[in-house]
């Protein structure tokens, strides 16, 4: 006999059914998921996003330059190994660098002003698995390229306000500013002081993050950290003529869209080329400790750090694990099911019901056949299964008369037919 092998820690499979059930962690099946993607291939196109697919596999230097040597992620959560012909590549840990790079690759700024994508696919970093944190996991995203703002930041915030209500999802968006290259220097060195003051009281990496990125200890989860980080000065004392007019600009753009939100001084990004806008969409139920569904910000200098020109962008990305657990929690699912299950008795019958379902999927309804012999009330509970609303009998009588009964499983009820007529049946019954 072979072995089993499992799969790779830290990632999962997705199916259509559930193959179990824990009490606080709901099983994701594709049907989540697909309700997740489904609703933003219909929303983002009318903010005029259109999608853009790029590789999983890229250079390394992609995103040591693009997302910065220093963050965790390049630092120790990058799958990253050498290829045959010797170039270091890595697993993509996330999306805005790669089509960043694409935007560039291709010229795409001399084709058009303004560019506005829009992407799916997986991730992959190595970090400590738990609830709704993955080394495969899967992101929905966007980046707007070409505008400085503040407009634009607000017309991509209240999309992804709009998505996460379609979809049902108890959030609070966050907002906060990082100031640019002329004010945040004064404010880092600020922070800085009052950290080295305090920096018996913070965690070993923050203690580290002082020296090399200092921002950062502001959104450190220790409780202790976060205790230092409450009495740290904030950004918004120290921004420039520039920077204070754009913050007050997308809030009243916020306002005119009817985005509520909340300004939260914590919510930063750690690197360089993350100027002003930055965002983050944060469950208020149902996820726990890893409660962020999606995190965007605005990165200015991030193409002229990639080889492009200088071009102003704003983006956001979001869990779609995180999202699915939500989603999955408020029973919420795009799924389709058979309409009618037809139960065959013999093989005349068989041939019958696949003709039968045949004609209903022709017409687009959804419709299942048995292959098994089996009793009627087997048969029944089979289509119950498979989450039918009807099911049809095919035995000798149905066979004589060219009639039958579209039995309703909810309710029991029985609605004789015409077989000969069945499509035309079904709309009346299930408009
Ligand atoms: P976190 O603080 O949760 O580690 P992050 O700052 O690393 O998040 P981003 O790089 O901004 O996250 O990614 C955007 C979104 O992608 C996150 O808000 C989260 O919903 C999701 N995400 C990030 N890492 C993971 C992961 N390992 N597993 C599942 N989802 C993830
Ligand atoms: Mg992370």
């Amino acid at each position: 006999m072979g072995q089993k092998i499992s799969p790779v820690k830290g990632t999962r499979d997705v199916l259509p059914g559930d193959t179990y059930l824990k009490k606080d962690d709901p099983w994701i099946r594709t049907g989540h998921l697909h309700l997740i993607e489904q609703a933003a291939r219909e929303l983002f196109p009318l903010y005029g996003y259109r999608e853009a697919r790029t590789p999983v596999l890229e250079r390394t230097a992609l995103f040591a330059r693009g997302i910065g040597d220093a963050t965790d992620i390049v630092a120790k959560e990058m799958y990253t190994f050498e290829d045959r012909d010797g170039t270091q590549v890595s697993m993509r840990p996330e999306g805005t660098a790669s089509l960043v790079r694409a935007y560039v690759e291709h010229a795409v700024q001399q084709q058009e002003p303004d560019t506005k994508w829009w992407y799916a696919g997986p991730m992959f970093r190595h970090e400590r698995q738990q609830r709704g944190r993955y080394r495969q996991f899967t992101q929905i995203g966007v980046e707007a390229l070409g505008s400085p703002g503040p407009r634009i930041d607000a017309e991509q915030i209240e999309m992804l306000d709009r998505w996460l209500r379609a979809l049902g999802i108890p959030f609070e968006m966050h907002l906060n500013t990082l100031g640019d290259a002329q004010c945040r220097p004064a404010y880092r060195t600020a922070l800085q002081d009052y950290l080295r003051a305090h920096s018996a009281e913070l965690c070993e990496d923050c203690r580290k993050r002082v020296e090399t990125n200092p921002i950062r200890v502001l959104d450190c989860k220790n409780p202790q950290c976060q205790e230092v980080a409450a009495g740290a000065p904030k950004m918004e004392q120290f921004l420039c003529a520039a920077c204070r007019e754009h913050f007050d600009g997308l809030r009243a753009a916020l306002g005119r869209l009817g985005v509520a939100h909340v300004v939260d001084p914590k919510l930063v990004r750690g690197l360089d080329y993350y100027t002003r806008t930055t965002y983050e969409a944060i469950a208020t139920s149902g996820l726990g400790s890893q409660s962020t569904v999606a995190g965007g910000g605005r990165y200015d200098g991030l193409t002229r750090e990639l080889g492009g020109g200088d071009v102003p962008g704003i983006g956001f990305a979001a869990g779609v694990e995180r999202l699915a657990l939500l989603v999955a929690q408020a029973g919420r699912e795009l799924a389709v099911h058979p309409l009618v299950f037809f139960a065959p008795l013999g093989p005349e019958e068989e041939a019958r019901a696949d003709a039968l379902a045949l004609e209903l999927r022709k017409a687009g309804i959804p419709a299942e056949v048995s292959f098994r012999r089996s009793n009627p009330g087997n048969q029944m509970k089979r289509a119950d299964a498979l989450g039918a609303r009807f099911a049809l009998v095919l035995g000798d009588a149905e066979m004589k008369t060219g009639r039958g009964k579209l039995k309703e499983l909810k309710t029991g009820a029985e609605h004789e037919v015409d077989l000969s007529a069945l499509p035309a049946a079904l709309r009346r019954l299930a408009p």
